[in-house]
Formats: structure tokens, sequence, C-alpha cells
């Protein structure tokens, strides 16, 4: 019988209380002006590659830490208590392209490229959306065809990538996972997926993209693939059968962007509940009035209840493996919102000083916003959740 789902092993917790000494002494600090300056703090990540973090669910024969979903949501909860922006470019680099290498990848991909992304010496990215292109993923456009000697050419655009630019300077991400079409079979799309790697001819950087509404600690970036040549070992698994890992990716993803949200609501929480003490009104403490109360009370409700739902899922994801749709749909399209809420109440109950950079909350609620758009926009887990609710409805009883 496990005492606390979120912390279902001492493994479990001493990864927690090691991140919460982390985020205090080294990410608290830097958070705001990484958010103010809009750049990526390379050297923290660095330091995250030292403490084993950044190949955390791969096999130790790898580099890696050898951890299971929980422990991901542990890392991006306590991340996120203090800065999403980052944590944002930590989920990018360890969840969808190393993660995604670990299972995905064959023997000498994952040999060759794991010890350098899990140590940090590598940055990576995972290319999906395009401009004209984001929930239809099978509207693509970018194409790879394949020439004489093996090789293939990638011609495309990719837009919004997270890590996708390492800097200002247009250096791009040292690896993308890169989705591309390769041919139509019976109307439908075959779609395949290559590592991309800096250097590789044709693939740069189209731009960095400035002035976003949160998660400005992380780069997003358009990437351009010109006629770009890869190699023919750089493919993943069979032409055209991407579509059950980039599904199976999906959801880590999307269990970790409510892992996000999960951190984002806990700091909101715990900064409205002490300023509702620490700030008197009307000859007494603000936490006495029953309008402030509401918002503490519906806060730590939800905030409660999406903790319950996230780690019960996490404790039935088996890595590598597809199957956790409904779920970590469900997560996300709960605990996304309920953040944001979350953080509004948190701004609300702290009036000005809730609206200013140096009380944490309004940068929590700018970054919130994006947990309801990237990895799947709200509209979509609905559309999924009722989609798969058609086809299993004993899922709703079991
Ligand atoms: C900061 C940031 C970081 C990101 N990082 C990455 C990354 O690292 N890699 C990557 O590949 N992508 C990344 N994305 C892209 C992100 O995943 C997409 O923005 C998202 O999937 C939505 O796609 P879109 O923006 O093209 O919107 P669209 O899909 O065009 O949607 C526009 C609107 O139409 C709605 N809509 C679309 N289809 C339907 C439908 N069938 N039913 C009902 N409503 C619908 C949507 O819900 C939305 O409200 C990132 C985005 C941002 C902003």
């Amino acid at each position: 019988m496990v005492d606390d789902i979120a912390n279902p092993s001492d493994e479990h917790s001493m990864l927690r209380e090691m991140l919460r000494d982390f985020v205090i002494n080294e990410v608290e600090p830097q958070a705001l002006e990484h958010d103010r300056d809009e750049k990526f703090n390379r050297a923290l990540f660095d330091q995250m590659g030292e403490l084993g973090l950044l190949g955390l669910t791969v096999p130790p024969e790898y580099g890696g830490a050898g951890m299971d979903a929980t422990a991901a949501v542990i890392v991006h909860e306590e991340l996120s208590t203090s800065d999403p922006g980052f944590a944002l470019a930590y989920l990018a680099h360890s969840m969808l392209f190393v993660n995604n290498l670990a299972y995905n990848g064959n023997e000498e991909q994952k040999a060759r490229i794991l010890p350098k992304v899990c140590t940090g010496e590598w940055i990576g990215a995972m290319a999906m959306s395009e401009p004209d292109v984001g929930t239809d993923v099978l509207g693509l456009s970018t194409t790879a065809h394949q020439r004489e000697d093996g090789s293939w050419v990638i011609n495309g655009r990719k837009m919004w990538i997270t890590n996708g630019a390492i800097d200002d300077e247009g250096t791009p991400a040292d690896v993308v996972w890169v989705y591309a079409k390769t041919g139509e079979e019976n109307g439908r799309v075959r779609m395949s997926t290559f590592l991309v790697e800096a250097g590789m001819p044709g693939y740069s950087v189209g731009q960095k993209i400035y002035d976003k509404t949160g998660m400005r600690a992380s780069n997003t970036a358009e990437l351009v693939f010109d006629d770009c040549i890869v190699p023919a070992e750089n493919l993943i698994g069979i032409e055209g059968q991407s579509l059950l890992h980039m599904m199976q990716n999906l959801e880590i993803e999307r269990l970790t962007l409510a892992a996000m949200a999960l951190g984002i609501s806990r700091r909101s929480l715990t900064e409205m509940n002490r300023y509702a003490t620490e700030r008197s009104a009307f000859g007494k403490e603000i936490r006495d009035f029953g309008q402030i109360q509401r918002y503490i009370g519906e806060s730590w409700a939800k905030y409660r209840a999406m903790r319950a739902y996230i780690y019960d899922t996490a404790a039935q994801m088996k890595l590598g493996q597809a199957g956790h749709r409904l779920d970590s749909d469900g997560i996300k399209l709960f605990s996304t919102t309920a953040a944001k809420e979350i953080a509004d109440a948190a701004m609300q109950v702290m009036g000005g000083y809730g609206y200013v950079a140096e009380y944490v909350v309004e940068r929590l609620w700018r970054d919130s916003k994006l947990l309801e758009i990237g990895g799947g926009t709200l509209e979509s887990h609905q559309k999924n959740i009722t989609k798969d609710l058609g086809k299993d409805p004993d899922a709703i009883n079991r």
C-alpha cells in the first residue's frame, strides 16, 4: 500500500528532495532575470546533466537514470514551482527528444547519441508543428525523399520548436527529432522520423521567436530544412510507421505538461495563502474575508484533484508503450485550465503586488497559458476524449 501517490518509493522521495534543494539554490535565483531577458540558461541546464536528470527515463546502460513516469512528473512539478519556462526547455529535451530516442531508436542510434544528450553535451528538440499545421498533424507538408545512395532529402519548415535555437545567434539544436511525409498510401499520409544533426547541409534556424506571452526562459524557433541531406542511418524505425511512436510520446508529453501545471498551481497556492495572512485590510487579515476564502478554498480543491489524477495516471503509464491516451488527455485538459485559474486567483488575492514580476505569480500566470495550447490544445483533448469514450464506453465504469 502506497502512503503518498506522489512519492510512492524512497527513490521518488529522494528525487523530490534533491529537486527541492536544486530549485531553492539554483533555479529560483535566476528565474526572474531569464524570463525578463528571454534567455535560456544553458549553465543551469548543464547542471541538470551533472545531476543525472537529462536522461531521467533512459536505461542506465546508455547513461540514463532509468526512472519511471512518476519520476518524470516529480521533476517537472518541482521545476515549475519556480521556473516553468526553464522546465519547458527541459521537457523538450528530456521527454520529447531523449525519452523518444531511448524507446524508439535502434542500438546504433542510442549508443551514439544518448550519452551526449544525457550529459547535456548536445541539446535536443522535437519538430512536429509547422507554420500551417498544428493540431491537424497529418496535414504536414514537410517531405523526405530517399536518394539512390539511401540518404534522405528533407524539405519544409517547422514552427514553434522549443530548443530549436539554443541562443540568440541562430545556433540550431544539436539534434532534432523531425517528422516528415514520405509518401501516401490509400489516401493516408506515410509519416517517418529523422534525426537531423547540427552541421547537416540544409538544416538551419529560420528565426528565434521573441515576445512570447510566457515561457520566455525557453527558446522557441522556426527551423528550415532546405534540401537537407540526412544519412540513411538517421531514419528512426521503419519508413512510414511513425504514427505509433508519435502518439506514444505525446502521452508522456501531456503527462509532463500536466505536471508543470501542478507545479504552477502549488506555488500559486503557497503565495496566495501566505499573502492572505500577511496582508490586513479593514482591521483584519484578508484571509478572514469570505471572497478571499473562495479563491483559496477552490484553488486548494482543484490543486488536490489534479495532483491525485496526475500521479494516478503516471502510476499506470508504462514508458515506451502507448495506451494511456484517455487519461493523458484528461489530466492535461483539467490541470492546465485549473493552473491558469489558480494563478489568476493568486494574483487577485495579492492585489497590485500580484501584478508585478517580483512577486512571481504574474510570471506563473503568463506561463500557464501555454499549457492550454502546446502539446495539444484544449479542443484537441476534448476531441480525443470524446472519440476514445465513444470507442470504449466501459472506461467510464472501470
Ligand atoms: C511556446 C511554444 C512551444 C512549442 N513547442 C513545440 C515543440 O517543441 N515542438 C512542436 O512540434 N510544436 C511545438 N509547439 C506547437 C504547439 O504544439 C502547437 O501550437 C499546438 O499543437 C497547436 O497548433 P497550432 O498553433 O498550429 O494551432 P491550430 O492547430 O491551427 O489550432 C488553432 C485553433 O483551432 C482549434 N482546432 C484545430 N483543429 C480543431 C478541431 N479538429 N476541432 C476543434 N478545434 C480545432 C485549436 O484547438 C485552436 O483553438 C509549441 C508552441 C508554443 C506556442
